[in-house]
């Protein structure tokens, strides 16, 4: 029996064998908007690039393979992907998603689809009955994003799409934080699988892309028809980009990975961090859920600074660290989702949800750990001083037994720096107002 491609095999081979003219193992970029008819009323599979270009279809051949999926369909962006999701569905259906979204995907359901008569809920996905009983006469769709976007809450893949199932309800998963690396939900029951392929899956912020990878081929159909129909497709240019991301996709996300634990452990220990989210900390809530659906944490962390009034130069300190709007590629970045990525959320809601202004979140990317950590470090030093000088920092006390700024005080490497944390804590009283 033949076996099966590792994710690791399809991925550096994404799109070797797409091309037929003169088997180029990188996959050429077809810059034609038409096709030339061999004759009338036939061609060769192409007549127009807004349906079909052999550039995006080699991409999508690819996405497909990562996701296990029968056919996958890609747009111009992570938005336009989830917009032809949205198309399977009509005035007055009801769509029910996770609580704690990301931002553009709550202002696209609220301030475009709600007045044209769809409506939407929020819930916790961690608790298919909770879910279940949230389903109603007029459900037609369950919207999961896991981990959640900032929070890192964690849904039930398999526990909710086997109740939408059940419930003749459609499940789709938002699975840009994991990537297929990490996590495949169709294989855990998933209809329907979305994402911001700007992400992981292109890696390297140079492109603005998005694909739904579905098993069913009539679901494929429906998207394939969305996709020309509406028109926002993945430009063979971006097409190739992203072919070429895939390609390394793999070591990516287990570098990001693996530098993310080192940051999160370093955070975790770091008496002006209150709180940090990450699945791949031992006191996550939902740990054991998120590994029985996933292979591995991820590469995003999210984390509470003490001190709300100390985030902006804890943002302005970094250096190595962008302050930028994205995730998943190989520069670690660092953002304000009240402010930035989730501005669009009224803030009463986001607080509901637990989002508040002293949250940051970071993207780790496949830098040196070390150098990571020790650019952290030197901002959150500077924002605890900063904030400590404004007289702000009332009930948090962290160690200043070493000279402020000192050769000595810098960690050299992420252990010695999580351990010098560690330390400190152990030493401040700071410590015990961490809610973990
Ligand atoms: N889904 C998630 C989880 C995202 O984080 C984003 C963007 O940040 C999107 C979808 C939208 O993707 P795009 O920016 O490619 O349109």
């Amino acid at each position: 029996m033949k076996r099966k491609k590792s994710i690791d095999t399809l991925a550096a081979q994404a799109g070797v064998g797409a091309d037929k003219a003169f088997g180029a193992v990188s996959v050429p970029i077809y810059t034609t908007a038409i096709y030339r008819y061999v004759a009338f009323g036939k061609h060769r599979g192409f007549d127009y690039s807004r349906s079909e270009n052999p550039t995006r279809q080699a991409a999508e051949k690819a996405l497909a393979e990562l996701e296990g999926g029968s056919r996958a369909v890609a747009f111009s962006s992570g938005m336009a992907a989830i917009s032809a999701a949205m198309t399977l569905f009509r005035a007055g259906d009801h769509i029910l998603c996770s609580d704690d979204l990301y931002g553009g995907s709550y202002r696209f359901f609220e301030k475009v689809l709600r007045p044209y008569g769809l409506s939407f809920d929020y819930v916790d996905m961690a608790d298919p009955r909770a879910v279940a009983r949230k389903i109603g006469k007029k459900t037609k769709a369950v919207f999961i994003e896991t981990p959640t976007n900032p929070l890192m809450k964690i849904a039930d893949i398999r526990g909710v799409s086997r109740i939408a199932k059940d419930r003749g309800v459609l499940s789709i998963v938002d699975n840009t934080f994991m990537s297929p690396v990490l996590q495949q939900p169709l294989a855990l029951g998933t209809d329907i699988v979305v994402h911001s392929a700007t992400k992981f899956l292109g890696g390297h912020n140079d492109l603005i892309g998005g694909a739904v990878i579905v098993t069913d081929p009539d679901l494929g159909e429906k998207m394939h028809f969305a996709q020309k129909a509406v028109g926002a497709v993945l430009s063979p240019f971006d097409s190739w980009l992203l072919l070429r991301g895939i390609k390394t996709l793999s070591v990516r996300v287990a570098r990001a990975q693996q530098n993310a634990e080192a940051v999160a452990a370093f955070l975790d220990a770091h008496p002006f961090v209150k709180k940090v989210f990450y699945p791949g900390l031992p006191g996550h809530a939902r740990r054991e859920l998120h590994f029985s659906q996933a292979s591995g944490p991820g590469a995003v962390i999210s984390f509470e600074l003490a001190k709300e009034s100390a985030v902006p130069r804890f943002l302005e300190s970094l250096s190595t660290v962008i302050l930028a709007e994205s995730l998943g590629g190989v520069e670690t970045l660092v953002t304000h989702p009240t402010t930035m990525t989730h501005a669009d959320i009224p803030l009463a809601e986001q607080a509901a949800v637990g989002l508040t202004p002293s949250l940051v979140r970071m993207s780790v990317g496949i830098e040196n750990a070390d150098d990571l950590v020790s650019d952290i470090a030197r901002a959150l030093r500077k924002a605890e001083r900063e904030s400590d000088r404004n007289k702000l920092a009332t009930g948090i006390r962290a160690p200043r037994q070493r000279r402020a700024g000192s050769e000595e005080e810098r960690p050299r490497t992420g252990a010695e720096a999580a351990e010098a944390a560690r330390a400190a804590r152990k030493g401040g009283p700071g410590a015990s107002g961490r809610a973990r």
